[in-house]
């Protein structure tokens, strides 16, 4: 059994750095980030994980391709119906993996945005799927409850009292009162905030907006559900270990290649250990990790997900990058049946 886990990025040089970060006095913007792109975690089966968000949760599987760095396993993407960046959550599955443990060093919890009311529905829609979520709690105001999927992934429902104008994928049990608009917010649990956050406040353009009980919530650009960034310290959580039901990396948005080659320039600045521009088809990503040892990944707007296929089947076919098209019958011969 092959149960790699590899960094989405195909060189090696991503290892945590013990490094002392010194930033300007003055905060910078010069990453020119607007906030969430897409969130990239592991999974076991992948016919349980497309079932699971397309069915429980209603979101579109809009790619389907491979591990750019692996092509014998699948990367599955979800999201709205066109895949906009901040409704974005991605996996590699690989069937039989062993499981990962949450914990510090990690981004710790995915929250979605969706309709303040909402929440009722979505613990009688989720018991209904044999997931028993959390009971209700307020955070900053707002609502929200969490559950974990089928791997164990932390998983939250955000009930926004905030305007999302995001819509959701429609779904013939989930109406637009209900449906999953979008990311809320990340959680990466440290246990020391002070590196991250200055990381985030004066490299990232992040401001902090509000703490309350060991977590600090940061936004960017504008704000609003889809850019925020909690930084929680939460001493009974253990150090997390990689593996299925874990996050792998976050991305943030960026709008194109010009701003991502500034941030680029910003980063090599700070000496970061920044990757060079890896093209991932759908969008130009580099990647470095923040002091806790996540790995985070800056992502431009475009070119999008209709690169390669129509808006309408988006996710309804194998898609391969150029340099795998030949291999195209080995590849699909390999991979299971998604559904
Ligand atoms: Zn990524």
């Amino acid at each position: 059994m092959r149960h790699r886990l590899q960094s989405p990025a195909t060189h090696a040089s991503f290892q945590h750095q013990s490094i002392l970060l010194v930033y300007p006095s003055t905060p910078s913007s010069t990453l020119a980030l607007t906030g969430l792109h897409h969130i990239t975690a592991i999974a076991g089966d992948p016919r349980r994980n497309v079932a699971f968000y397309t069915g429980a949760l209603g979101l579109r599987l809009i790619k389907r391709t491979v591990n750019f760095d692996d092509p014998s396993t699948y990367h599955l993407y979800y999201g709205d119906s066109v895949g906009t960046p901040g409704s974005v959550l991605t996996f590699f599955p690989w069937a039989g993996i062993r499981r990962g443990r949450p914990g510090t060093g990690q981004a710790y919890a995915t929250a979605f945005s969706v309709p303040a009311g909402s929440l009722n529905f979505w613990r009688t829609r989720l018991l209904a799927h044999g997931v028993t979520p959390s009971s209700l709690t307020t955070r900053f105001g707002d609502e929200v409850i969490s559950f974990t999927d089928p791997d164990g992934l932390i998983l939250e429902l955000v009930a926004s009292t905030e305007p999302d104008a995001r819509a959701a994928h429609p779904h013939p049990e989930i109406s637009a009162a209900h449906g999953i608009r979008g990311f809320h917010s990340v959680t990466l649990a440290v246990s020391e905030a002070t590196p991250t956050a200055a990381l985030l406040t004066h490299a990232m353009g992040y401001r902090a907006t509000a703490t309350a009980d060991g977590r600090t919530r940061f936004r960017v650009a504008a704000g609003g559900p889809g850019t925020y960034v909690d930084v929680v310290v939460d001493s009974s959580l253990p150090r997390g270990t990689s593996g299925a039901g874990t996050v792998h990396h976050i991305a943030f948005r960026t709008p194109d290649d010009t701003t991502q080659a500034r941030a680029l320039a910003a980063l090599q600045a700070l000496n970061l250990g920044v990757s060079p521009v890896m093209d991932r088809n759908y969008f130009h990503s580099i990647y470095y990790r923040e002091p806790a040892g996540i790995l985070f990944e800056i992502a431009t707007d475009n070119p999008g997900f209709t690169i390669d296929e129509p808006l309408a089947t988006l996710g309804t076919a194998l898609k391969l990058p150029a340099q795998y098209e030949s291999q195209r019958a080995a590849i699909e011969a390999h991979l299971p049946p998604l559904m």
